[in-house]
């Protein structure tokens, strides 16, 4: 199981969780198939809008690239924690 960093709140939440339990961010689906699959939501407040580049780290590699609005999905095999980075 991996934690993940809650994009909005900060908080530290398990992929596995379907939302964020502190402020409700939806996080992601996790399938058994070792996928994981991140619902990277636009963040108004944050000025993170569909245009956002985001990029999903851990263990210092780069596992997903893409911009927020998108799902990410890619497959991890230990237990890492990611980052989830808007630029
Ligand atoms: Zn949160």
């Amino acid at each position: 199981m991996a934690m993940i960093k809650c994009p909005e709140c900060g908080k530290e939440v398990s992929d596995k969780a379907i939302a964020c339990p502190n402020c409700a961010f939806p996080i992601a689906e996790a399938k058994n198939d070792g996928f994981i699959r991140i619902k990277l939501g636009t963040i108004k407040s944050k000025g993170i809008s569909g245009k956002q580049k985001v990029t999903i780290t851990g263990d210092d590699k780069i596992l997903w690239e893409g911009i927020a609005g998108l799902i990410a999905e890619f497959k991890i095999e230990n237990s890492i924690k990611v980052e989830i980075e808007y630029h």
